[in-house]
């Protein structure tokens, strides 16, 4: 059967959606969702069997008709069956988009594609596992198959830590002491609660060599401190539901050995280059491809064995471009080394003026800022420019920093005329459920801030 791995945090009608369309069979699920479920079970349109994760109960059996519990579905196998065996072009496991935007949209991945990614994922200059490794996805099983590291891990004979639903600072700092983890991957706000952690216990994540950041673009400052304090080094890493995920790992090149420390870490904030297996390039707004100079920014675009061909449910032929490359949405520009550096999701990027500015830079020197906990920037409409930036930002608990100090910490960074045209201090961020911001709901709670005020 496919594995098809389920966000339990979509509003109920794209739960419906997405089990629907992928028209899953059974449901095995904690029981944390018993009530989700219960509430959409009459919606689902295909789902034969219902498998709750724990002992026998009666009271939830009663509430719950037709209810299977774990071990009693175990006990319906036969202990002696032989496996079939599967073509490698039959589908795996199946994962959807975000959705942020429409409908979610679902990848299918086949025995093939999985295999390859893991593969090449294991890889030295990709994520260098191995059977010594103690390794620990900080990413749930619905985004991209926690980026595919059960494979890889059972691949290498790594062992596999999970941290089930202690995800906060404290829990994984613990379990990263108590099973000796070498090896942690997650997003950036992830990490965030981890460093914050460290300090208060006090602990130097000793066993920890290596931390795998991708999912958003993690701030350098983050990257320095794991580095220079915990002596912890930070692979920066790009990809998406569409490329299994994997596209680019920071792995620098040994003519980077005699460059300076701070050159180095330099590079180091780039997403890395493409492994073999997959090819990447960038293009302009006609389709032509751009330089690889480090400076020209285009559409990013690729191509490869672990990249979608047709979303599932879709028409042939609608996923990808004419000649085979699929469009990520995102804009980067790409080195003669062959380092992709994402300046922005193209829907974010500000066009001020008809310049681009990108607010993954402008989100990382906030963030470097030692007062600062988190921060986004988005455009809000302007009558001169059309679109400003403006930054949204959460302090670290107790500090003390206004607008003014906060944009004087641009000055030197970027150009004056990339620098916000304002600071909201707020809470918290709207975040999805794979830990990424809701820029989307940001740009409407706040994107007519600067409208009617005097150009600037
Ligand atoms: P969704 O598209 O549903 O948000 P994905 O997890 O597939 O879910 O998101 C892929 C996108 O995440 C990429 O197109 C890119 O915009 C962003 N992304 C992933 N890794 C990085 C990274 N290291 N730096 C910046 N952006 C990243």
């Amino acid at each position: 059967m496919v594995c098809h791995t389920i966000n339990p945090r979509l509003f109920p009608e794209q739960l419906v959606y997405v089990i629907n369309n992928a028209q899953d069979k059974a449901i095995f699920f904690d029981k944390t969702f018993l009530s989700i479920v219960s509430n959409i079970r009459d919606r689902l349109e295909t789902v034969e069997e219902f498998v709750l994760m724990s002992e026998p109960d009666e009271e939830i059996a009663a509430q719950f008709p037709g209810l299977l519990f774990y071990e009693e579905f175990l006990q319906r196998g036969t202990p002696n069956a032989n496996w079939p065996e599967i073509a490698e072009n039959q589908a795996s496991s199946l994962c959807y988009t975000s959705g942020t935007t429409g409908n979610p949209k679902g990848v299918l991945y086949s025995h093939r594609s999985t295999v390859l990614h893991a593969l090449v994922a294991a890889q030295p200059d990709a994520l260098n596992l191995s059977a010594r490794d103690v390794v620990m996805p900080v990413v749930p099983m619905f985004h991209v198959n926690a980026w595919g590291v059960p494979y890889i891990t059972a691949m290498v004979g790594a062992k596999l830590v999970l941290p089930g639903p202690g995800l906060d600072g404290q829990s994984l700092v613990k379990l990263i002491d108590s099973e000796s983890v070498t090896i942690a991957l997650g997003v950036p706000t992830i990490w965030q609660g981890l460093l914050s952690a460290l300090d208060e216990l006090g602990s130097s994540a000793k066993t920890l060599k290596r931390t795998v950041i991708g999912g958003s673009a993690c701030p350098p400052s983050m990257m320095s401190e794991f580095r220079g304090k915990y002596g912890v080094d930070v692979v920066h890493a790009w990809g998406m539901t569409e490329t299994s995920p994997i596209g680019t790992v920071n792995a620098l090149l040994a003519k980077h050995d005699t460059l300076l420390e701070g050159e180095r870490n330099k590079i180091r904030e780039s997403q890395g280059r493409p492994p073999y297996g997959v090819q990447l390039k960038i293009v302009g707004e006609d389709g032509h491809q751009l330089p690889e100079d480090g400076v020209a920014q285009g559409n990013l675009r690729i191509r490869g064995h672990w990249v979608v061909a047709d979303y599932f449910g879709f028409e042939p032929n609608q996923t990808l471009e004419e000649d085979g490359w699929f469009e990520t949405g995102d804009v980067a520009s790409i080195n003669d080394d062959g380092f992709m550096t994402i300046r922005d999701r193209s829907k974010d990027i500000i066009k001020s003026g008809g310049e681009w500015i990108s607010t993954v830079e402008l989100e990382g020197i906030a963030m470097g800022h030692s007062a600062i906990n988190e921060a986004a920037v988005v455009a809000a409409s302007h009558d001169k420019w059309d679109e400003r930036p403006i930054l949204l930002a959460v302090k670290i608990p107790d500090a003390n920093i206004t607008e003014e100090e906060l944009l004087a910490h641009y000055q030197g960074k970027v150009a004056k005329w990339q620098t916000p045209d304002r600071v909201i201090f707020v809470e918290a961020l709207p975040r999805n459920a794979t830990g990424k911001v809701l820029k989307n709901k940001l740009r409407s709670e706040y994107g007519e801030v600067l409208v009617n005020r005097p150009a600037s």
